[in-house]
């Protein structure tokens, strides 16, 4: 049985958002596989925790034992579940499952049972300043066959708008949470006025709002059939699920901040969200988010897995594998790569009228030009933009 041999980091960061993936080196000659462990924003901790801890753990083991492996690097901390922690354990086990169907010749999903579908569905972001600007993004994407999108007026929060600060206010982005509500009534209002119901509409609050003001804005929303609202409360105030579900049926997707398997029991268990929209290396890689996917669908609850820019290709690569084989598969998130990616990730996910496709290589399907990713340094600075504040200067969720 191949043995692990040596476990290699790569940083690069092609688009500017520093991605971490972790190659898996085996004794078999040219046998290796690739995992990510994207924490973007504590890329050199994530780093460390590989190469100092988790590394000289599983040296040697059987690349086979995927699920021995995974448990031992959950538990050798003694103290386990955080997010850098879990995204280092990802990078690992995805690798080990690239690794696997590469012994057996076979793409990830048949490991896992097969295709359930043979493209995967996805959504596209849009946004914009003004309605006009949104309307004509959304008609590009339609002219690709894209058929669902999350649209918001300005950023996360809204427009940017002239407001009335505090003196000596500390830096950050500012938002004033009754005019985001009001303007993305009105968004909602003139989307559904120009296409109709010939569009399926996403929207993400982003936890920006207090809880009973997110309600009120889901209740308001509900008329728009959305295809789901994201994140309307923060991963501390899960509580007020129950009260937006007793007084709305708009569809609710959430979790890409989870860490720890309590944080998806409760909501999945009393059916109070649609979609379960975990960041896959967040929970500790594949291993885990195939259980929760086979979890949540004994409830009716679809998969969602978040797919932004801080996801590598290699984790994008995960996700569409996973979704390919899950019947409960919901939708996924795409945020659409340059040219550059493809060059830097040989055989990264692609999508053609709508849905995605992946390489026909065997194992995850995607190689890494460690050449070309030298050549893309990330950089390690202050994260900025999770510094959001209320016009008086409180700092709240970003
Ligand atoms: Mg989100």
């Amino acid at each position: 049985m191949p043995k692990i041999k040596d476990i290699q980091v790569i940083l690069t960061a092609p688009e500017g958002i520093n991605l971490i993936i972790v190659k898996v080196i085996t004794d078999q000659d040219g046998l290796y596989g690739l995992g990510c462990a994207t924490f973007a924003y504590r890329e050199l901790a994530v780093k460390c925790v590989i190469e100092s801890y988790l590394k000289p753990l599983v040296l040697g083991r059987d690349v086979h034992k995927i699920e021995d492996i995974w448990h031992l690097m959950y538990n050798n901390a003694y103290w386990r579940n955080d997010a850098i922690t879990n995204n280092a354990i990802s990078g690992i086990d995805m690798a080990l499952w690239d690794i696997k169907g590469k012994i057996a010749g076979l793409p990830v999903y048949d490991l896992m049972g097969g295709k359930s579908r043979e493209g995967v569905l996805f959504y596209r972001h849009v946004n914009g300043t003004s309605i006009d600007e949104i309307i004509h993004k959304i008609e590009t994407l339609k002219n690709q066959k894209i058929h669902h999108v999350r649209i918001q007026w300005g950023l996360y929060g809204g427009i940017t708008k002239e407001i009335n600060q505090p003196i000596n206010s500390e830096p950050g982005t500012y938002i004033d949470t009754t005019s985001y509500i009001s303007d993305t009534l009105k968004m909602f209002d003139s989307i559904r006025k120009y296409f109709g119901d010939d569009i399926e509409l996403i929207h993400d609050i982003h936890e920006r709002l207090a809880p009973i003001d997110a309600i009120h804005m889901a209740k308001q929303l509900e008329k728009y059939r959305l295809f789901f609202l994201e994140d309307p409360f923060s991963p501390e105030q899960l509580e007020w699920m129950r009260q937006l579900r007793s007084q709305s049926a708009i569809p609710i997707g959430i979790g890409e901040l989870f860490n720890h398997p309590k944080d998806w029991e409760t909501l999945i268990k009393e059916r109070l969200i649609d979609f379960i929209r975990i960041h896959m290396s967040q929970i500790g890689g594949l291993t885990p988010a195939r259980k929760l996917a086979a979890f949540a669908e004994q409830f009716g609850i679809r998969t969602a897995w978040h797919g932004p820019g801080d996801v590598s290709p290699v984790g994008h690569a995960a996700n569409v594998h996973l979704s390919l084989n899950s019947h409960n598969f919901g939708i996924l998130e795409w945020i659409g790569f340059s040219s550059v990616m493809y060059e830097v990730f040989p055989g990264m996910p692609y999508e053609k009228d709508g849905y995605l496709y992946l390489s026909s290589k065997p194992g995850l399907g995607i190689d890494i030009n460690e050449e070309l990713a030298n050549k893309y340094p990330i950089q390690t600075t202050v994260t900025k933009w999770t510094q959001t504040r209320l016009p008086d200067g409180t700092l709240i969720n970003p």
